[in-house]
């Protein structure tokens, strides 16, 4: 049986690819390679198309025996969400109601899915639990949400158990090397703040220093792309071990600021890094961290690489080694 791997081409995508393929699990991607790159399927079978168009997925369904899906096919920009939330609701939300059909068309009953702490917007309290309020303060969250509760009742009518992951900022990159971040444009800000000590950027723009946290600049829960790639396939494992349908949060507990993560990479780089503070970018909440308490108990999910420097680092080897990314290299 293999597992279906929905935007296995993008950044997290790929190294669930690499996680799935290290457990020698046959793996199919489908990707429209609107973000994602083809070189960063290191392994299985590539379908470049859009989960959209029914044929593809008839096609993918059809020419594999798939038992698993992980959903990861998605827009995922927060600012670009509020600018163009019909986007978000057209290839996230639409998309996904077009995966769970073809997954109902031919029988197919696991899906993991790649969500988000935005789904909680401003938390109550941190570190955030499963059962908090969610009241997403952006689209993109608000179609993760969306995309979440359209699973809930394709279980309750037809069947299809699912497990929602819900992370928070993905950084760092593979350990081989051959596969990392390469976003286009690249907004996130461990990258960014890389392409600056690389000299790819005069500066780094810091979006807010008002905010109500120690030193003002919004607080992140940053976890190791690869630690996240094992609980996709953790949470796989436990579906088809029959484990009914779940959400978790996956974080470190541990928050950090903007500019801690700035200083951190200026220690790791050995780089200047100039700072340029900026208003706040529209829908980002002050403070989001995870307890993964639940995630830990029951899917046995331990993140390996849980130092924000070594996380950092793996981040910056595979910039030095990938300065444009996968093109040109
Ligand atoms: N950020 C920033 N400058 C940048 C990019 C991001 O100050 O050039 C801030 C952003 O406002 C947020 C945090 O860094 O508070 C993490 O943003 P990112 O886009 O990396 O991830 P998100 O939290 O939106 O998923």
């Amino acid at each position: 049986m293999a597992v279906l791997v929905t935007g296995g081409a993008g950044y997290i995508g790929s190294h669930a690819v690499a996680a799935l393929l290290e457990r020698g699990e046959d793996v199919v991607v489908l990707d429209n390679l609107e973000q994602g790159h083809r070189e960063a399927v290191l392994g299985g079978k590539l379908y470049v198309g859009d989960l959209r168009d029914r044929d593809v997925v008839d096609q993918v369904f059809g020419e594999n025996e798939i038992d698993a899906v992980i959903h990861f096919a998605a827009n995922s920009l927060v600012g670009e969400s509020m600018k163009d939330p019909g986007k978000y609701y057209h290839n996230n939300v639409y998309g996904t109601l077009c995966l769970l059909e073809g997954m109902n068309r031919h029988g197919v009953k696991r899906i993991v899915f790649s969500s988000t702490a935005a789904t909680y917007g401003e938390p109550e309290r941190v570190p955030i639990d499963e059962l908090d309020r969610t009241l997403p303060t952006n689209a993109y969250g608000e179609t993760k949400l969306a995309m979440e509760k359209m699973m809930k009742w394709f279980d309750i009518a037809h069947g299809i158990k699912y497990v929602s992951l819900r992370y928070f900022n993905a950084a760092g990159a593979h350990e081989s090397g051959r596969i990392g971040e390469d976003h286009n444009p690249e907004t996130h800000l461990v990258p960014i703040v890389l392409q600056a000590a690389a000299g790819k950027r005069p500066h780094i723009s810091v979006f807010g220093d008002d905010y109500d946290t120690p030193d003002g600049t919004c607080i992140r829960d940053y976890i190791h792309v690869s630690d996240l790639a094992d609980a996709h396939v953790l949470a796989v494992e436990r579906l088809r071990g029959g484990g009914d349908s779940a959400v978790y949060n996956l974080g470190s507990g541990n928050g950090f600021s903007v500019k801690q993560v700035i200083e951190i990479a200026r220690n790791v780089t050995g780089r200047d890094i100039k700072v340029v503070t900026e208003p706040r970018r529209a829908g980002d909440p002050a403070v989001l961290v995870a307890s993964s308490e639940r995630a830990r108990r029951e899917l046995g999910w331990q993140p390996k690489r849980e130092r924000l420097e070594d996380i950092i680092r793996s981040a910056w080897q595979w910039h030095q080694a990938h300065p444009n990314g996968y093109n040109g290299n």
